[in-house]
């Protein structure tokens, strides 16, 4: 299993996962812990302001669970660095914080034909779906890549955030990940929205778009 980011949705994602006795977890992330992650970014307390997230990361998940393999890697993801760590691995799950990323996550699922989850959030919303690149739509067949001349909607700055709604997505994608893995109904071809104002969970049936890069 590969966890791309380990902040709001990494955190509970990776704690779920490895809690339930995942064989192995490879996490990347680049960033260090700053007193405004720990609000949402459960790994974390104050101990370890100024840490890179990677190295406390590993050090609170084998605490969690010593039978998992936690590879952890410090470093930013982009095409050619995602290349590298998705080797071996068979599922990614996407726990960025910013949609050029999930683009690439998305990419990568259907170049490797490898199953994953996206999920996405901002302030009570949150949106999750699970790729099965073989069969179902995928990241792209919903949200077509914003063009060149629109640089601000594929921003990599972080989108503002509750801390409770990544805790939620982040659990939510963890539960997929494990369905997923048990044949379990999931959310492929589902785009599931969720509305923590009104606290509404919404499934919207998606259909993969012949003309999309997953259809090549
Ligand atoms: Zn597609």
């Amino acid at each position: 299993m590969l966890q791309i980011g380990a902040g709001g949705l990494g955190s509970p994602c990776s704690m779920y996962l490895v809690a339930a006795g995942i064989k192995e977890l490879t996490i990347i992330d680049n960033d260090i812990v700053s007193l405004s992650n720990l609000q949402r970014q459960i790994l974390y307390n104050e101990t370890h302001i100024k840490k890179d997230k990677i190295e406390v990361a590993k050090e609170v998940l084998s605490k969690l669970n010593s039978e998992v393999k936690i590879n952890a890697y410090k470093d930013y993801i982009d095409e050619n660095s995602i290349k590298k760590y998705v080797k071996d691995h068979d599922f990614i799950v996407d726990c960025s914080d910013n949609m050029k990323t999930k683009f690439l996550v998305n990419r990568t699922i259907i170049k490797r034909e490898i199953k994953g989850v996206i999920a996405g959030i901002k302030d009570f919303y949150g949106q999750i779906m699970t790729i099965n690149p073989k069969k179902s739509a995928c990241y792209q067949c919903v949200f077509p890549k914003p063009d060149k001349e629109a640089p601000k909607t594929l921003s990599t700055s972080p989108l503002p955030v509750i801390g409770v709604t990544p805790g939620i997505l982040g659990t939510l994608e963890a539960l997929e990940v494990i369905k997923t893995a048990l044949n379990l109904p999931n959310l492929e071809n589902n785009l599931l929205m969720v509305n923590l104002l009104d606290l509404s969970f919404t499934k919207i049936k998606i259909v993969k778009d012949k003309n999309c890069i997953c259809s090549n």
